[in-house]
């Protein structure tokens, strides 16, 4: 997966060293280019901002730099690659966008800093805008490590083990079932039986129900959207009436 970086602060990005996404970098299943576009200025001050016509608080960024480096990294890239424009704005990132941006393999994204960017710079030059969150980051470089680890974690041997991913809570449509690790008892509490039988198939039904029944309870926007084999329907009933017990 290679991953283009416009950011005036590149020297953000070596965070990604660590973990699952530093091992990523280090076994070249990522790559991760940086562009500043402060780099690219055609003036004498290296400014890449400047303040807003009409007035208003703030600076916005200039596009002549921005696209400068955008331009770099399109050059750069192992195919043409989609240009994202990192924004509050934009449509909200999530583990299907994470899998189907994994299948083009490439992606450029912009990290905004000050007020934003140039609006003509978006018309130009960007194919879609992406939101973290419904709140408002200093600037785009924390949203752009989070959609780089979300992404990095799918790749075929990154992980430790190939399912884990396709474990993950989002990936199957349903939050993760609870886990346990040793000590079998913690401050009164103890580990469900089930988990200690040794009985495989009682273990994923288990799993499967309390996967569900979690979603139902934290998330049922998300269980809105999953179609429901009979057998799910019948573990999920048996959920709900036993937690009303
Ligand atoms: N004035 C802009 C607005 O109201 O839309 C917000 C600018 S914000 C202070 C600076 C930069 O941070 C943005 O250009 C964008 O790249 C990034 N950013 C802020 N919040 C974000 C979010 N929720 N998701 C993705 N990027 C974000």
């Amino acid at each position: 997966m290679w991953f283009g970086i416009i950011t005036l602060f590149p020297d953000m990005f070596p965070t990604l060293q660590y973990g699952v996404s530093g091992r990523a970098l280090d076994n070249k299943l990522v790559q991760l280019h940086c562009w500043n576009p402060r780099d690219f200025t055609k003036n004498i001050h290296r400014n890449v901002d400047d303040r807003p016509y009409g007035g208003g608080p703030g600076m916005v960024m200039t596009p002549q730099p921005l696209q400068a480096a955008i331009t770099a990294a399109k050059q750069s890239a192992p195919k043409r690659s989609k240009v994202i424009h990192l924004s509050p704005q934009g449509k909200k990132f999530d583990q299907k966008q994470a899998e189907q941006t994994l299948a083009e393999g490439q992606v450029i994204l912009i990290a905004g800093r000050y007020e934003g960017i140039d609006e003509r710079l978006i018309t130009l030059e960007v194919d879609e805008e992406w939101s973290i969150g419904d709140y408002i980051l200093s600037g785009g470089e924390l949203a752009a490590m989070v959609i780089v680890d979300t992404i990095t974690r799918l790749i075929p041997g990154a992980l430790g083990h190939d399912d884990s991913a396709a474990q993950d809570s989002l990936s199957s449509g349903l939050l993760k079932y609870p886990q346990y690790t040793r000590p079998l008892r913690f401050q009164g509490l103890a580990v469900p039986d089930v988990l200690t039988s040794g009985h495989h198939q009682a273990i994923s039904e288990w799993r499967l129900k309390q996967a569900l029944g979690r979603t139902w309870l934290k998330r049922p926007d998300i269980l809105a959207k999953k179609h429901l084999t009979d057998y799910e329907q019948t573990l999920l009933t048996e959920f709900i009436r036993d937690s009303r017990k």
